[in-house]
């Protein structure tokens, strides 16, 4: 299978199992999605989720929070990780937006990355959920997924993760493949034991190739010769059922 035709497997599986992925995090505008990613940064969405609806209640937009003081905000973020950067973060971002944007938050990296606790991750989260702009975040999920299946090949950064999928995968589809990627990472390809007896990936996955034999990989081309040294693994037929399971997951 060449590289381009990895990425078409994997664009193709997503596209219909989970054809309206979006992003996990709870929000109702920009300035909500931008503190929950914020936030979101080394702790779980589901983390987030609990502790943004009363930070949104206190303050809903950048002109309260721009008031609000670091003894404040704190008690509100103490559960996540990192609290004290954190606060000061979401107090300075909103400062700036007041000085510097006029309250709205900007949709370009660019402008994105010059607010307090906004890196190039962030900045593409909130440029391609809110705007559907063609930006990759690439998180650890996305890394390590893209890695793993072998749509990304020797890339050590997140900037080259980022440059290598951009390279494939069409422009009008590259916000909804970082929800496929994350969503795969979080739920199935996860880092410690990936599931792949559950992954419809299989077929097109460099780590299933090499950790359970290139039978299943290569069975377009090669006919499957069980030999005393061959290694068993689960037939594509085996793993349908469990397939299905994780598309019910991912929605
Ligand atoms: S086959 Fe395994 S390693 Fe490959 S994408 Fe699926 S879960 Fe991840």
């Amino acid at each position: 299978m060449t590289r381009k035709e990895r990425f078409q497997f994997v664009l193709d599986y997503f596209s219909k199992h989970n054809p309206d992925a979006a992003t996990e995090l709870l929000y109702d505008d920009p300035y909500q999605l931008l503190v929950a990613v914020i936030l979101s940064a080394q702790c779980t969405d589901k983390r987030v989720n609990m502790t943004t609806p009363a930070i949104f209640e206190r303050w809903p937009d950048a002109g309260s929070m721009a008031k609000a003081s670091f003894d404040e905000l704190f008690p509100y973020i103490r559960s996540i990780s990192y609290p004290n950067n954190k606060t000061k973060h979401l107090i300075g971002m909103a400062q700036m937006l007041l000085a510097k944007f006029g309250g709205q938050v900007p949709l370009t990296v660019e402008e994105l990355v010059q607010l307090p606790g906004v890196g190039r991750k962030t900045a593409n989260v909130i440029t391609s959920v809110v705007d559907n702009q063609p930006n990759m975040a690439v998180d650890t999920h996305v890394f390590r997924v893209a890695a793993r299946i072998g749509l990304t090949v020797n890339a050590k950064t997140p900037l080259a993760t980022e440059k290598q999928l951009l390279e494939f995968i069409p422009r009008d589809m590259v916000h909804i493949a970082h929800h496929w990627l994350i969503l795969h990472g979080r739920y199935v390809c996860v880092a410690r034991t990936p599931k792949c007896a559950e992954c419809g990936l299989q077929q097109a996955c460099k780590y299933f190739a090499k950790h359970y034999g290139a039978a299943v990989a290569e069975t377009e081309r090669l006919p499957v010769v069980k030999t005393r040294t061959t290694r068993t693994v689960k037939s594509p037929a085996k793993s349908k059922p469990a397939a299905k399971r994780t598309t019910k997951k991912l929605k």
